[in-house]
């Protein structure tokens, strides 16, 4: 059995930045367990910049900006290990993990989970027609033609447009593919206004949105799909069928928390993300057990993830150092009220001396709008909203003069809806 204060799980930007903090934070017994052959997560495929522009107020890629924290890692000599799937953690706190030589456990005094996300597939949707060859994940495309210089096809259907899928027709546009066009079920794209201009406006590729597929043709290759317009209940509409033949089709249809682990460990999961249910503090129901990053919840912008990271490193190291921030202290519940979807953390610690960092998305795309945060009849803050879109992450910190007293539930609200 091994031993370290501090087991990581994930070596994306979320495990990296955890990492760092809890060694700044006086944290020496520290190790990372990353399942892929290098460290960086999803960002070693994200060739593309606007990476880094709050952190590092530059435009990164998302090797670059992986590499930064990567090189901190390596400063600071933190242990790693790559390779090596975490297969079990227990409410001991003891990781059993699967290496190139057979299974290690670990025994932890915290652990951290930052094991990030993965897509959904065709089977999420059910798409109707066989499952020929052709058909990827957004990010199975990005990883072959990035990483390991595959292209996957010439003509191309995009199916959703939230990020990645636009990043995606611009990167297919780019290696000389044809990207026929990006199909979208909602009324709205669901990626950053950014993206729609630079990966789909400037290179002519047509987005259709209120249309559904619903067929793939073709047994061994794909060779196309079919299209409809849908209605608000996305119920596709007879008579708008519409064939494209295409050899490619990429499924770009939302991310799913990966909370195997966490399931398995019997920790508490928020219902709507999909990620644990967390304190403030990063910790979730299972003491010294922390989250960050897409695992709790996920986010578009990885300069978030990093922010939320440093909380969790900073209050697992606070933790091991016997300093538990949450101890005696009220913990206030977070209610999502009109407008908003939901709100990461889920619990205020009361008093909590870090204050608190409110993640949250709204329900649909309001203009002109007041956010209000409430404690009872107390309002902690209002802020005037030119634009909500759930796209874009909202981020309020409440400093710890703001989060001193409360009492009751904290409610987030859109006025002016
Ligand atoms: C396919 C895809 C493409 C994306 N493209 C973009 C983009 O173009 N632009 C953008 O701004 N954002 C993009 N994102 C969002 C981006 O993922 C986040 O900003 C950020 O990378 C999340 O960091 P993370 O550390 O939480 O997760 P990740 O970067 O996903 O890192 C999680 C790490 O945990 C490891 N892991 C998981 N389970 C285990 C286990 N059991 N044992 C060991 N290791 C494990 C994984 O291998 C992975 O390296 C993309 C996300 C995905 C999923």
């Amino acid at each position: 059995m091994l031993n370290y204060d501090l087991v990581i799980i994930g070596g994306g930007p979320a495990g990296l930045g955890a990492a760092v903090e809890a060694k700044k934070n006086g944290i020496d017994s520290i190790l990372i367990i990353e399942r892929d052959w290098e460290l960086g997560g999803i960002l070693n495929q994200c060739i593309h910049n606007g990476f880094g522009i709050h952190e590092f107020k530059e435009e990164l890629t998302g090797p670059e900006y992986a590499h930064r924290f990567i090189k901190q890692v390596k400063e600071n000599n933190i242990e790693y290990l790559l390779n090596t799937m975490v297969l079990e953690i227990s409410e001991e706190k003891e990781v059993i993990a699967m290496t190139d030589n057979g299974l290690i456990m670990i025994e932890a005094k915290s652990i951290i989970l930052a094991m990030g996300c993965r897509e959904r597939t065709a089977g999420a949707v059910g798409i109707g027609g066989y499952r020929p060859s052709g058909v990827y994940t957004a990010g199975m495309a990005q990883r072959l033609i990035n990483m390991e210089g595959l292209m996957v096809g010439k003509e191309v259907v995009i199916y959703g447009s939230g990020d990645i899928g636009l990043i995606m027709a611009r990167r297919m546009t780019l290696e000389g593919a044809k990207v026929k066009c990006v199909v979208e079920i909602s009324t709205h794209s669901s990626g950053l206004n950014r993206n729609i201009a630079q990966c789909l406006d400037d290179y002519g590729i047509p987005l259709y949105l209120s249309h559904n597929i619903s067929t793939i043709h073709g047994k061994h290759r794909i060779e196309g799909v079919t299209i409809s317009k849908v209605d608000e209940k996305w119920n596709p509409i007879p008579g708008t069928e519409e064939h494209i033949s295409c050899d490619t089709l990429l499924l770009s249809i939302g991310l799913i928390p990966e909370n195997e682990l966490t399931v398995n460990a019997g920790i508490e999961l928020n219902k709507t993300t999909n990620g644990p249910s967390v304190k403030s503090n990063m910790e979730t129901s299972m003491k010294g057990v922390f989250s960050c990053g897409n695992v709790l919840h996920v986010h578009d912008i990885v300069d978030f993830v990093t922010q939320e990271s440093r909380v969790a490193g900073r209050n697992a190291a606070n933790y091991i150092k016997g300093f538990d921030d949450s101890e005696d202290k009220l913990l206030i519940e977070t209610k999502a009220l009109d407008g908003i979807s939901y709100i990461v953390p889920n619990k205020i610690i009361s008093g909590g001396k870090d204050g608190a960092n409110l993640y949250m998305r709204s329900k649909n795309i309001y203009s002109n709008v007041t956010l209000e945060i409430k404690s009872g009849n107390k309002i902690i803050k209002s802020k005037k909203m030119r634009t909500m879109i759930p796209s874009e992450m909202i981020n309020i910190p409440l400093k710890p003069e703001e989060i001193a007293d409360l009492k009751e539930e904290l409610t987030v609200e859109v006025i002016g809806i």
